[in-house]
């Protein structure tokens, strides 16, 4: 349910009212926006009459948000959420580059991608230290040695860290880490989006699992929000379909979908979608014209010989490049983009 306020309703009665929710159990979410202010009401509200909340003086009008995602919908925040990334902003108009590898592999690997990706222009790095592999055989990841390289690489290049939490028990580890990503094979482990919800305030980057619908990544994203964390970056990085041609197929006209349907920030890892170095540059691209949020690219020193990944890697200077482009795009939207929730009603 979202309660939209007058124009100049009394702050005291604003209170009042948001007493009165709390009350009833109702957690109220005040959004401020040019037009508007509107209250979200996050918790059960099957016992609340909206004709009694109509009938208050400060009150607009009451809608039911018929949606089943509530906090993550546009609805309930019409403008963008911006979310920090360890003093890094993404969201609202602030593009973020996430970049690194797939795996940390060792201390001078992660430092020198570190340094030439910061050099080309990211805001962020990853590397993957708790690696989802598919099969049991391949390598798994250095676990926590490659988590303390990863800090290592972030303190002496400055750059926040990305990197990914598979089971709730190693969350001790992740003090220094900037963004806890969640994979697309546990988008809907739901106990681990109750934990990282009820017990993390760290940014997530939530991947699109491979075989969910929108909605269904919604969903987990409301599972976070509902249980206490509201920073939540969407990741979209292809699905499965039938095409054999890329990894994955990316479908870059739900960008702009999910710009209507939620407030939060989305960012597209054309690495995952396309699984070649050499389709990242152009999909990197069309995802910053089609108006993503950010991008995550893999890029290796040394592709050939990556644990992990190495033929979707980009070399660092293919990286650099794509960056040339990227921020060509930037400049040219910058001209012509507003505030995507100013005009949501
Ligand atoms: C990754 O980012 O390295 C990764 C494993 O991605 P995904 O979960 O999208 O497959
Ligand atoms: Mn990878």
């Amino acid at each position: 349910m979202i309660i939209v306020l007058k124009k100049d309703a009394d702050p005291v009665q604003v209170t009042n009212l948001t007493a009165l929710l709390e009350s009833k159990n109702i957690k109220p979410h005040i959004s401020t926006g040019e037009m508007q202010t509107v209250i979200g009401c996050v918790g059960d509200v099957t016992h609340i009459d909206p004709t009694l909340i109509e009938a208050l003086d400060v009150v607009e009008s009451v809608q039911r948000i018929q949606e089943p995602y509530k906090a993550a919908n546009r609805k309930f925040h019409p403008l963008d959420s911006v979310i920090d990334c360890g003093g890094v902003k993404i969201g609202g108009g602030a593009f973020g580059v996430i970049a690194g590898p797939c795996s940390v592999e060792s201390d001078e690997q992660i430092l020198s991608i570190a340094q030439a990706v910061k050099a080309a222009g990211a805001s962020l790095l990853r590397g993957g230290a708790f690696k989802p592999r598919t099969s049991p055989y391949a390598f798994q990841g250095l676990g926590a040695e490659g988590l303390r390289m990863l800090i290592a690489a972030k303190k002496e290049t400055g750059l926040p860290i990305v990197t990914e939490l598979m089971d709730f028990k190693n969350i001790d580890l992740f003090n220094d880490v900037d963004v806890i990503q969640i994979g697309a094979r546990n988008m809907q482990n739901y106990n681990l989006l109750k934990e990282v919800g009820a017990h993390s305030k760290k940014p997530i980057l939530l991947k699109h699992s491979m075989s969910a619908t929108v909605q269904e990544h919604l969903m987990s994203a409301e599972y976070i929000m509902a249980n206490g964390n509201e920073n939540v970056i969407l990741c979209e990085r292809g699905i499965r379909t039938f095409e054999t041609m890329l990894r994955n197929t990316l479908d870059l006209g739900l960008i702009p979908v999910l710009h209507r349907l939620t407030h939060l920030p989305v960012v597209v890892d054309p690495s995952h979608a396309t699984g070649y170095a050499n389709m990242v540059d152009p999909v990197a691209v069309a995802a910053t014209a089609i108006g993503a949020d950010g991008i995550m690219i893999e890029v290796h020193n040394d592709p050939p010989h990556a644990r992990c990944d190495g033929v979707q890697s980009q070399t660092p200077a293919m990286f650099a490049e794509t960056m040339t482009r990227v921020r060509a795009i930037r400049e040219t939207l910058a001209d012509t983009q507003t505030q995507r929730g100013a005009s949501c009603a």
